[in-house]
């Protein structure tokens, strides 16, 4: 292997290589542009565009694509070549600035939510110059966002941005108060940690589940689960070693800062941690990350699951979304810091995120709802539904010692915690005891959103995150503007805040059933899934709060709710009819021979006299579950056809959570039960067992 610090980003048109390659005065306008988000003119834009081609070509690369997000959760890329025709039948490669900053995919099927009907077909790609361009597989990759002609976001990554811009804003008009004034940007930072399966390529292609739906459908426990906790931190097995080696490699090329991996909980589950990165690159990164692991794992014989729940019975797959905010003098607001003053500045942003998080605790519920996740959330080995803060003993008390204006007694003194005077405790950065089933705690200079499902796209989650945070700061900013002395009304304004939004905070067991009694007592949101959650995007609170940040407007919300609950709607449809067709083309005709030769045995057996219970019974069980599963697949038939004709997407996503999904699960329920009798050799798919243990 190279030398990893040349490997790392030598296939990305990163600053270095910029300031190497361009012209100074054009380096500088597009570092202009980068920092400050100014329009390139189209002089400078047609520099970066040859240097850019001439260093892709010396990469590899003979074609460029607009890169960019569509509300499918995944990437989407349409490749041209960079020839153009020369008298003489020859060819030059030619790459414009006009096709750098500006592309228009004919990308009519992505969902539009309806966006599009009213406005052009077409949608329009332009150059997110804030993420770097890189080659992979021949191919420069543009990094774009995708709008429709109106200028409406048409992709996860136009709001993303201006939910950057809006929170950029607000955190500076509070550092200006506090009297900062070298600070010209502050950026949300995140690290979000992958978690994935890898099972064995052959018996996956033995499962239609698994391949039409990312999940299995069916599937009996196998005789070892999770139980011993011998996977989690185990020794890492050598293919799935190769694997991750050539993944990191791989992903160190485009600069993604993989860092971190190690096996996870459940077997054959395991995690990759990249270092944290400015928000939208980091969103770019880990759908690079998503598409190699799933590239890679093919080429070592496997297959990489990143389903929320592949496996009943065993934990499923989330991505812990790390978020923080730091300057672009290098300070993290979320640290507490030693002083006073840097103590007070935290505190101050510490209760807007947790203001924030009480005030949009449905959206930050919304932007992790999907069909996926609803497996995983609320069953106690993922965040409940319900979203609560966790902030560790040690800053309960600090926060608890401001509400009540009693003396903090870890400080070792008498006297009242005052803001901008005292100073607090250090802070343990301890990870050791952390509370797993929070849904969004505080890790000593940082919050962990541990909602997001493993396959889910990050750019919605810290979309809501940035602009309900933005807009508690946008409070406090004026509130604190018109104050007369600064430090009393900031200390009331914390103090007040802590008490009004207490309630979110919550250090407890998040799996308890009390909690979910407690959380009811206390008035916090309860969506237990996706259809409950998706329609409250609309509600009047969170249209304003977008409105009023410029994130989306009152249509893109309207597209995004629609979209995520057709796309709820579809996928269930999908699992649905992979269910029928498991069923009715193996599952039961299986069944079927392997009762008739259960009974043809006991014939056999009975006419020679001899003792055939274990035959009998087990006929007797089987017939029993293959008559039931019969009856249930019928219903699931009818229930199919009737959820069809229902036209209003919201009436069709309540009936696949009320009517489908139970079918879904009867059925099931008969198959294991048989799966657990059957013959091994009577049964159509690979086992749990051999999927979660197959990999050597
Ligand atoms: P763990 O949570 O496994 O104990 P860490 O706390 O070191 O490990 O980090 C977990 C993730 O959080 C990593 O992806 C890391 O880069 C990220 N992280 C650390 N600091 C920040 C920060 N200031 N902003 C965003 N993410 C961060
Ligand atoms: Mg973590």
């Amino acid at each position: 292997m190279e030398k990893v610090t040349e490997l790392f980003s030598s296939m990305v048109f990163d600053d270095a290589t910029m300031e190497a390659l361009l012209p100074k005065h054009t380096y500088k306008a597009l570092q202009k542009t980068i920092k400050n988000g100014e329009r390139l003119d189209s002089e400078v834009a047609t520099v970066v565009a040859n240097s850019m081609k001439d260093w892709a070509i010396s990469k590899g690369a003979t074609h460029y694509t607009h890169w960019f997000q569509p509300m499918t959760g995944v990437t989407a890329e349409k490749h041209d070549s960079f020839i153009s025709p020369k008298d003489g039948g020859k060819i030059i490669m030619e790459f414009s600035g006009k096709e750098l900053m500006q592309g228009e995919p004919d990308a009519s099927s992505f969902p539009s939510g309806g966006i599009r009907a009213t406005f052009e077909a077409r949608g329009y790609t332009a150059w997110d110059a804030t993420s770097y361009a890189f080659v992979k597989d021949g191919v420069l990759y543009i990094p774009t966002v995708f709008c429709s002609y109106g200028g409406e976001a048409l992709d996860q990554k136009t709001a993303l941005l201006r939910s950057m811009e809006a929170i950029n804003k607000q955190a500076l008009r509070i550092l200006r108060l506090f009297g900062n004034e070298d600070v010209q940007k502050v950026n949300t930072t995140v690290g979000a940690e992958q978690e994935y399966f890898l099972v064995d390529k052959e018996q996956y292609d033995k499962r239609k589940d698994l391949i039409y739906t990312g999940r299995t459908l069916f599937g009996c426990r196998a005789p070892k689960g999770q139980e011993l906790d011998d996977h989690y931190f185990g020794a890492i097995k050598p293919r799935v070693q190769a694997f991750m080696t050539e993944l990191n490699e791989e992903l160190w090329k485009l600069g993604v800062l993989a860092k971190t991996q190690h096996n996870e909980a459940a077997p054959a589950q395991h995690e990759l941690a990249p270092v944290f990165t400015t928000t939208n690159i980091a969103s770019d990164h880990n759908q690079l990350m998503m598409e190699f692991m799933q590239k890679i794992a093919k080429k070592h014989g496997m297959v990489c699951l990143l389903h929320e729940k592949p496996f009943a019975g065993v934990n499923g797959s989330g991505k812990h979304n790390n978020w923080s905010l730091s300057t672009d003098t290098g300070v993290n607001l979320l640290d507490p810091g030693d002083t006073p003053y840097e103590n007070a500045q935290f505190l101050l942003f510490l209760a807007a995120v947790v203001k924030a998080v009480d005030e949009y605790q449905d959206l930050i519920r919304i932007s992790v709802a999907t069909a996926g996740n609803d497996h995983r959330l609320g069953a106690a080995e993922a965040p409940p539904a319900i979203v609560s803060i966790y902030l560790g003993t040690d800053l309960e008390e600090v926060v608890d010692a401001i509400i009540s204006d009693k003396a903090y007694a870890s400080a070792g003194t008498k006297e009242t915690l005052k803001l901008g005077v005292h100073t607090i405790p250090r802070l343990p950065k301890d990870t050791t005891d952390r509370n797993r089933t929070s849904p969004f705690a505080f890790t000593g200079n940082k919050f962990e959103l541990r909602s997001l499902g493993s396959s889910d796209s990050i750019s919605e989650c810290n979309t809501v995150l940035n602009t309900a945070v933005a807009e508690a700061l946008d409070e406090f900013a004026n509130e604190l503007m018109m104050a007369s002395d600064f430090e009393s009304a900031l200390h009331e304004l914390v103090k007040r805040t802590f008490k009004e939004h207490k309630r979110i905070i919550f250090n407890g067991d998040g799996y308890d059933e009390a909690w979910v009694k407690e959380a009811k007592k206390r008035g916090l949101s309860n969506y237990k899934t996706a259809p409950d959650a998706i329609p409250h995007l609309l509600d009047q609170k969170n249209v304003e709060l977008f409105m009023k940040h410029k994130v989306y407007s009152l249509r893109e919300l309207e597209a995004r709710k629609e979209v995520r609950l057709e796309s709820y709607v579809k996928l269930i449809h999908i699992e649905v009819l992979t269910m029928l067709d498991m069923a009715n083309k193996d599952i039961l005709p299986a069944m079927s021979r392997f009762s008739a030769e259960l009974a043809d045995n006991i014939a056999k057996k009975s006419a020679m006299k001899f003792a055939c219970e274990y035959e009998k019974n087990t006929l007797s069980l089987i017939s029993e579950h293959l008559d039931l599963m019969y009856k249930a697949v019928r219903k699931l038939e009818d229930d199919e056809q009737a959820g069809n004709a229902i036209t209003d997407i919201s009436k069709c996503a309540d009936f696949c959570r009320d009517v489908i999904i139970p079918d879904m699960e009867e059925i099931r329920r008969h198959s294991d039960a048989m799966e657990m009798v059957a013959e091994q050799k009577a049964w159509p798919y690979p086992s749990y067992g051999l999927l979660l243990f197959g990999v050597r």
